[in-house]
Order: structure tokens, then sequence, then C-alpha cells
């Protein structure tokens, strides 16, 4: 009896070191694909390169604890996710500056009005050569290329320009 415990007992030890190596082969595959897995991880979210190096060294020292630790304090985005939400952010207010409003009462106005109808405030000028609607600023049509007089204001037409003697006048005056 006692040599047949005896086998039992190698078998048993020998069965154990088997199961234990497999075991800690299991972990240190599951440790070493954390790492890189972290690393990696973070280098989707991060250009900083100290953080992704630091990221992987919490995990390769503290192994599923410091994994745990880096899932709750890993950057919410990943780069390209930044990217895509600041694009889309640009396109929406893009959106906003291109859409028109009547600036006496901030109704919603068309690209082809000329002056808004809920408080008659002019909106856009035509050209004086071709026709075709100007911004009221714009001092030159940009389709024909010719220079707006400034109709709207008249008043400053009446303002006295000071004299300034041209070549005809001293050539007149000489003669
Ligand atoms: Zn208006
Ligand atoms: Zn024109």
């Amino acid at each position: 009896m006692p040599v047949n415990l005896g086998l039992d007992f190698q078998q048993l030890s020998g069965t154990l070191i088997a199961i234990i190596s497999i075991l800690s082969a299991i972990g240190i595959a599951v440790w070493i694909a954390l790492t890189i897995w972290t690393f990696r991880d973070m280098k989707a979210r991060s250009r900083d390169t100290f953080g992704q190096i630091l990221a992987a060294l919490v995990v390769a020292v503290l192994s599923i604890p410091g994994f745990l630790v880096y899932l709750i304090l890993r950057p919410r985005e990943t780069l390209a996710e930044q990217y895509e939400r600041a694009l889309e952010e640009e396109a929406l207010l893009q959106e906003i500056e291109n859409r028109q409003v009547c600036p006496g009462c901030g109704h919603a106005t068309k690209d082809n009005w000329r002056i808004c109808p809920y408080c008659h405030t002019k909106l856009k000028k035509e050209c004086t050569n071709c026709g075709e609607l100007l911004d009221l600023p714009w001092k030159i049509c940009p389709y024909c290329e010719i220079p707006q007089m400034e109709e709207s204001r008249p008043a400053r037409h009446q303002r006295p320009q000071p004299y300034v003697p041209s070549f005809d006048d001293i050539g007149g005056e000489s003669l």
C-alpha cells in the first residue's frame, strides 16, 4: 500500500505541475497580450509617446489591476473619432454661417430675395450693368467686374469734395 500511495503522490504532483505550468503559460500570454493591446489602444487615442509607454508599463507592471485602471483612465475618444467629431462640428458651424437671415428682423431669408418681406429691409442690390443680385456692401460686380455706384447712400455724394487741381486745370491756367 505505501508503494501505491507514493506512486499516486508522484502522479498527483506531476499532474499538478502540468496544470500549473499550463495556467502560468496562459497567464503570461494574456499578460503580454494585454500589454500590447494597451500600447496599441493608447496609440490610437493619443499622439503622446510618453503616455503610450506609460500606459503599457502600468499594465506590464500591475497586470490585470493595471489594465482595469487603464480602462477607467484612458482618453474617451480615439484620434479618428476626435477628427470625425471636429469635421462634424465644422460642417455644422458652416451650415449656421451660411444660413441667411435678415439683418433687420432676424427672419430666415433666401439667396435671391431683394428685400425682407417681414420688415422691408433691403437685402440685395442689382448690378447697375448686368442686373445680377449683389450683396449691399459689394463695390464691384463679381459677374461683370463693373464698379457699383453707392445709390443707397445719396448723402455721401452731396458732401463737398476737396478741390484737387487736375492736369487739365494746370495746363489751362498756364495757357
Ligand atoms: Zn427683416
Ligand atoms: Zn454686373
